[in-house]
């Protein structure tokens, strides 16, 4: 969907393939000196009032104060704390795989009764890239060469000499969501939280995002900084969001079904989606720029996140997400410089004095009154909005950045 209208300097999709994501994401997890136990896998946990204790595959343990599962849809972490998973068998399944073929296929798009088809040229040359939907919703397990070709068979009535394959998946519209996205010391983390069909492309953006609102959470709770009833507001602001894109995928998947009806239903959601406000609301919904904590009530940008706006600082311009990169807490003073004092929390909040002379405007908000000023989270959502009577300012620093330092 269109939103190169929307007040975003990244205002379009990004189209990057899933082994570019990872080895970016591996290389900053890199910079950032994490190590990443490869070859590894986790095959149990115990948890009591003080620790995680963490069952390795090669008879090693780990201990730490929480553990985060982000293993996946299947998550073994999710099953060994005991957080249910409730939610919709699959309907259907497709097979997508990286091979190579004895035969030229048949390029491009195929659509028929069992779903959506087909083959594209992969960039790694002479690689075909195949999607096709298979007749009966697959088995659980790994997918096979086999499976590719029977699925391929039953589609193209060839299998085009398909060999050698880089990797087989399957995916499916299976749709469910973790009851809780914690207990106790365990929390949960993208797919191991939340499965859907991947239309829309939304699994991946949900799943960070849940790791960048929960990240800073636990650094201050680990840090002793905050309590730990910061971390249940983690299942409160992320767990509503998911659940928006379960609905939505649940939605889009009954549209792609192969039915005239629902080609029907399809032509005329099309329809509405041609139409200016539709699509700037839905387009908001599945690019994730829509999305709004609730904070309470007050000016519009609580608990929504932060335009990257471009301010002017007595040291020269200076764009508000680089305040962020740091991923600590920033209150942005556009009055008079030198307005607040919040010296106790000087320790853990940048405190700016900035101008910015341009309109506020939000995703399918538009625009809103100018703040006077704002405090941001480290993850880029706005905590609090007032002015320098500093009504609630303390609180929410309280709140969301811990009790202030004792003089
Ligand atoms: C066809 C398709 C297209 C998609 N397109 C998009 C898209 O365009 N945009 C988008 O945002 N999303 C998309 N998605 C969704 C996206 O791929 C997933 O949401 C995302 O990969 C989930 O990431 P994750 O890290 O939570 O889980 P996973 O990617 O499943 O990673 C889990 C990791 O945990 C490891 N693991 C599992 N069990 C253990 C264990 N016991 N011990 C140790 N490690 C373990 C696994 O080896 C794996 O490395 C698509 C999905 C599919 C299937």
């Amino acid at each position: 969907m269109d939103i190169s209208d929307f007040p975003t300097r990244h205002n379009y999709g990004l189209g990057l393939w899933q082994n570019q994501i990872e080895r970016i994401l591996a290389g900053w997890v890199h910079e950032l000196r994490v190590p990443i136990y490869y070859g590894i896998e986790v095959t149990g946990l115990a948890q009591d009032d003080t620790r995680v204790d963490v069952q390795l595959s090669d008879g090693q343990s780990l201990r730490a104060d929480y553990l985060v599962g982000c293993d996946g849809g299947r998550s073994l972490i999710r099953k060994a704390a005991g957080i249910e998973f409730p939610g919709w068998d699959p309907t259907t399944s497709s097979l997508i795989a990286e091979v190579e073929m004895a035969e030229e296929p048949e390029w491009g798009i195929r659509r028929d009764a069992f779903g959506l088809h087909a083959f594209s040229r992969s960039e790694e040359g002479g690689r075909v890239r195949v999607l096709v939907t298979e007749q009966h919703v697959g088995p659980t397990t790994e997918p096979t060469l086999r499976d590719l070709s029977e699925a391929l068979i039953a589609v193209y009535g060839t299998d085009y000499g398909i060999h050698s394959p880089t990797w087989i998946s399957r995916f499916t519209d299976m749709t469910r969501q973790a009851a809780a996205y914690r207990d106790r010391r365990v929390l949960l983390a993208g797919d191991a939280a939340h499965v859907h069909a991947p239309d829309g492309g939304q699994g991946l953006q949900t799943g960070v995002q849940d790791a960048v609102n929960l990240g800073w959470k636990l650094a201050q709770v680990v840090n002793r900084t905050s309590p730990e009833s910061l971390l249940d507001t983690y299942h409160a602001e992320r767990h509503p969001v998911a659940a928006r894109v379960l609905r939505n995928t649940m939605a889009q998947t009954v549209l792609l079904r192969p039915d005239e009806r629902i080609e029907a239903l399809r032509d005329t959601v099309s329809e509405l989606l041609s139409m200016d406000e539709p699509r700037k609301r839905f387009a908001a919904m599945m690019s994730g720029l829509d999305i709004h904590y609730d904070l309470g009530e007050g000016h519009p940008l609580l608990g929504r996140r932060m335009p990257d706006l471009d301010l002017v600082t007595a040291n020269g311009p200076l764009r508000v997400f680089t305040l962020l990169h740091d991923a600590r807490p920033v209150l942005l003073n556009l009055d008079e410089p030198g307005g607040f004092d919040i010296t106790p929390w000087a320790d853990r909040v940048q405190s700016i004095d900035a101008k910015y002379v341009g309109t506020w405007e939000l995703p399918t908000l538009g625009a809103v009154t100018a703040p006077t000023a704002v405090l941001i989270r480290p993850d880029g959502y706005v905590a609090w909005v007032g002015d320098l009577t500093q009504l609630g300012l303390h609180d929410a620093l309280t709140t969301w950045f811990g009790p202030p330092t004792a003089a």
